[in-house]
């Protein structure tokens, strides 16, 4: 029986034109030739493929991951690096719906992040510089000290930094109060999520690029999971494709909103500046309708994230406006110039949590990371493998049916509107 609707065929992508596939050139690229067979196969060899994929091969079960491109080529090696603690949602309520364990496992994340680096010792450019939530509003200052009361309540040790506070940390008088994590860190993450690939690797694990899944069907009591030069026969099968998701399972797409959000990378900012904005090496993002979000990276670069278009962009001019935005918030940047725009997709789900889903017995889908993924699915996988190994109880978040948003395809133009250029410049002069 087949459970997927076909996968149209095209040739594999190259990495986008980031700051990061620059600084770090081209891999081989091996695609699957003919049958083979594994105890798990995985679709997509972003963080949360390549970190499942590593606990399974570390624990001895024997996994092949399938990757339409190459590994990092989805939101996991163009994102802002930015490993976050905890969930979008405010913690009482994740308390309430999934239990104080998966609260502290996902304020935990980027500690759990911090481990692995450390375990497999490869260079991704980590730093654990803490995390500040700014608020940009007064109706934001109210949510952050109240945020920065709940958590710990919790038992979450952050604190809350008032206006001087935050002027010293970002060398900007934006911010009238924020809440800090000091378990927060950076790291560039295609380096990131490539040093996991070569980890899943060394422990054992097989990974294909440029092999598109087109279809996977029942056979015995597992999966065929075909693409177009092969096929690999599993007793379990994990879609690990997030915003990058296609048609592969049914209506899956339509249960994510694939919204966009694009990156600007500055020339390294001479000592003045550098000295100013970040310079514990934290990470920042605003609340607020527009999250914008940045760090310095090892290089001394601003990456300045927040909303763009709504379609790939490729290049500096695609990102003027979040140009213009930080130049605004930081007049010397205008003298130091950028170097290079990006963007991609960031599944957000309707209730803002990661979602799992079962395909039949034997099957998991595990989406929806609401840009928080890099810390999350780097805590999530090892939880995966551990569920796929039939380990009971290993989930953080319930199993639940997959649920088409009611009008999805219209909501990217929806947000666009809210978002737009004209709409950021507006907030950042307010
Ligand atoms: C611009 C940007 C900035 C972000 N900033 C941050 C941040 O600072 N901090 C943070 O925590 N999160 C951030 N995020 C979100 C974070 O990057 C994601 O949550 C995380 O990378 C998701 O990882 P993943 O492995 O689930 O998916 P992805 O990394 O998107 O990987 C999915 C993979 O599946 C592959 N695929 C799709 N279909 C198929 C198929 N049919 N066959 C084979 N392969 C397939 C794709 O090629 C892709 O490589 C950002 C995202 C973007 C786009």
């Amino acid at each position: 029986m087949i459970l997927s609707d076909t996968v149209e065929t095209r040739a594999a992508q190259a990495l986008p034109r980031s700051l990061y596939a620059a600084e770090d050139g081209p891999r081989a690229r091996a695609p699957l030739s003919g049958p083979a067979e594994a105890e798990v196969a995985i679709v997509g060899a972003g963080i949360l493929g390549l970190s499942t994929a590593l606990a399974l091969a570390e624990a001895g079960t024997s996994v092949t991951v399938l990757e339409a491109n190459e590994p990092g080529w989805g939101a996991s090696g163009r994102n802002g690096g930015h490993a976050n603690p905890g969930l979008k949602t405010h913690p009482d309520e994740v308390v309430r719906d999934f239990g104080t364990e998966t609260l502290h496992w996902a304020y935990d994340a980027p500690r759990t992040l911090a481990a692995l680096i450390d375990r497999l010792g490869f260079d991704a450019e980590f730093r654990q510089g803490g995390t500040y939530r700014a608020a940009v509003s007064e109706a934001g200052l109210r949510d952050v000290e109240a945020l920065t009361a709940a958590l710990l309540r919790h038992d979450i040790p952050v604190r809350f930094d008032d206006a001087a506070a935050m002027e010293a940390a970002t060398g900007c008088t934006r911010y009238p109060g924020g809440l800090f994590d000091p378990a927060g860190a950076q790291v560039n993450p295609l380096k990131y999520t490539r040093g996991l690939a070569g980890a899943a690797q060394a422990a054992g694990a097989v990974i294909h690029c440029d092999s598109p899944v087109t279809a996977y069907a029942r056979e015995g009591a597992g999966w065929k999971v075909t693409t177009q030069g092969g096929s690999v026969t599993a007793g379990r099968l994990l879609i690990a494709t997030n915003g990058y998701s296609g048609p592969l399972v049914p209506k899956l797409a339509q249960s994510l909103i694939p919204v966009f959000s694009a990156i600007a990378a500055s020339h390294p900012l001479p000592e003045a500046l550098r000295g100013r904005i970040l310079a514990g090496g934290g990470v920042l993002y605003e609340t607020g309708t527009v999250t914008i979000y940045y760090r310095v990276d090892a290089a001394g670069r601003l990456i300045f994230g927040g909303r763009g278009q709504m379609e790939e962009a490729d290049g500096l001019p695609s990102v003027t406006v979040l140009q213009r935005l930080a130049e605004r918030i930081w007049p010397g940047l205008a003298a130091v110039g950028w170097a290079y725009g990006w963007n991609g997709r960031v599944a957000i789900t309707a209730d803002h949590y990661p979602h799992l889903h079962a395909l039949e017995d034997s099957g998991l889908v595990a989406v929806g990371f609401n840009g928080r993924g890099v810390a999350l699915t780097t805590a999530l996988g090892p939880r995966l493998a551990a569920h796929l190994r039939g380990e009971a109880g290993a989930l953080p978040f319930p199993v639940t049916p997959i649920r088409p948003i009611p009008f999805q395809r219209f909501w990217p133009v929806g947000v666009n509107a809210v978002l737009g250029a004209d709409s950021l410049i507006r907030r950042i002069r307010g």
